[in-house]
């Protein structure tokens, strides 16, 4: 197990982590970020373009600006290695994080910002035919169902995105969603309910997805919410896109959660329950989910852990102050030697030690880190 202990840990590579991964790396924190053994790059990696992100008024392709997130914050020194974090000790002065390549990863504050996961049906079928005819992602999967009818299930800016990136291969794009009306913005919406290659399938629920044993999905079975009739609707594929869940599970319960299993960070900051664990990005937020907000969060984040360094720093030189001077005064009262002197000194010297006996505190201030935080606070105020 390695000895050193970072500054600070991201875990995961989307906006949000290399948001703060470009802040912390400024702030001369030299940020590792653990970016994900297959997922590196997060949710734009599955994108195309992206036309609302600020500075790119032809739109930009999402790969492509997930590397130019990278580039940019290891310019200035962040460090990635594509590992996926499998378990996380987040109390205590010092974190450990162990990967699934059984290294171990030590710091004093990390940043989570792990995105969040495509949420399934449920099915047995979809499970069975999980990457054989069933997939979450239209832009990695849609040209493996060229000229095919295809069925994609959801009504949101995820399920209407999808469609309509679907019709340039499918000879027919079967929308299906429980309600009577799309949840996507409404640009997006017309948009879909305008092509001529998409049927839309109100009211519909799927209740299974079929296929031969051994081979791919053939078929979905669709179930009217309002009269509880079924039918089979053949297609050569299906896509879910019926939103995501935050990818919490993994910290087995370390910080507070909400009630749909977000993490609950202290508004406007960026501080979970646990000191110096701070969260950013669509595993915080249910609400906006989006590139640049996860990237503010990101922002937020490497502020909030940058100002929690230098606390714990500036607490540590006061432990060691405070011990330094009980010790002083313990030599000259020694000199002296009354009793009334000797009682004095052994009060102050347990004030010193309550103080210098902060878990790990005289450890932060051993290392170079109030140097880094204060000239990196230094630098930010400059500009
Ligand atoms: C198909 C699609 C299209 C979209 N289009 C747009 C768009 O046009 N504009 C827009 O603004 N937004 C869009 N979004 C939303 C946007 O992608 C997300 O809001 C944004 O990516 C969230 O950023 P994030 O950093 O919080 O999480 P993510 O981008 O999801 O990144 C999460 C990261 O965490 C890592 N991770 C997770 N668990 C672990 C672990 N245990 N160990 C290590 N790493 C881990 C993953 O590998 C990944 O790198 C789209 C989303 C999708 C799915």
């Amino acid at each position: 197990m390695s000895e050193e202990i970072r500054d600070v840990i991201i875990v995961g590579s989307g906006p949000a982590g290399w948001t703060a991964a470009l802040y912390a790396a400024r702030a001369g924190l030299n940020p590792l970020v653990i970016g994900g053994a297959i997922d590196a790059g997060g949710a734009l990696m599955r994108t195309t373009t992206v036309e609302n992100f600020p500075g790119f008024p032809e739109g930009i392709f999402g790969p492509d600006l997930m590397t130019k997130m990278q580039e940019q914050a290891e310019k200035f020194g962040a460090e990635m290695i594509y590992e996926d974090v499998t378990d996380f000790q987040l109390e205590g002065d010092v974190k450990v994080l162990r990967t699934d390549d059984d290294a171990v990863y030590r710091a004093r504050t990390v940043i989570l910002s792990l995105g969040s996961a495509y949420r399934k049906l449920g099915l047995d079928g979809e499970a069975q035919f999980s990457a054989r005819g069933v997939s979450y992602c239209a832009t990695c999967d849609g040209f493996f169902f060229k000229d095919q009818e295809i069925a994609v299930v959801g009504g949101g800016d995820s399920a209407v995105t999808d469609a309509l990136f679907l019709t340039r291969f499918a000879s027919k794009v079967h929308v299906i969603h429980r309600r009577d009306e799309l949840r996507a913005s409404k640009i997006m919406a017309d948009r879909l309910l305008a092509d001529p290659k998409v049927e839309m399938h109100w009211n519909s629920q799927v209740v299974d997805i079929l296929g031969e044993d051994g081979g791919s999905a053939n078929a979905v079975v669709l179930r009217d919410t309002q009269t509880g009739e079924e039918h089979t609707l053949p297609v050569g594929g299906v896509f879910v896109a019926i939103g995501q869940e935050p990818r919490t599970d993994i910290l087995g319960g370390q910080v507070q959660l909400d009630d749909h299993g977000y993490i609950v960070v202290q508004e406007p900051g960026t501080a979970t329950s646990l000191p110096g664990v701070f969260a950013a990005g669509d595993v915080v937020d249910h609400v906006y989910c989006q590139a640049i907000t996860a990237a503010g969060t990101g922002a937020r984040a490497a502020l909030d852990a940058q100002h929690y360094l230098e606390q714990q720093s500036a607490l540590a030189l006061a432990a060691r102050q405070s011990l330094a001077d009980g010790q002083n005064s313990a030599d000259g009262q020694t000199t002296g030697g009354t009793p009334a002197a000797s009682d004095t000194q052994t009060a102050e010297n347990g004030q010193a030690k309550d103080n210098a006996s902060q878990p790990d505190s005289a450890v932060i201030g051993d290392t170079a880190l109030s140097a880094n935080s204060a000239a990196a606070s230094t630098g930010n105020s400059a500009e």
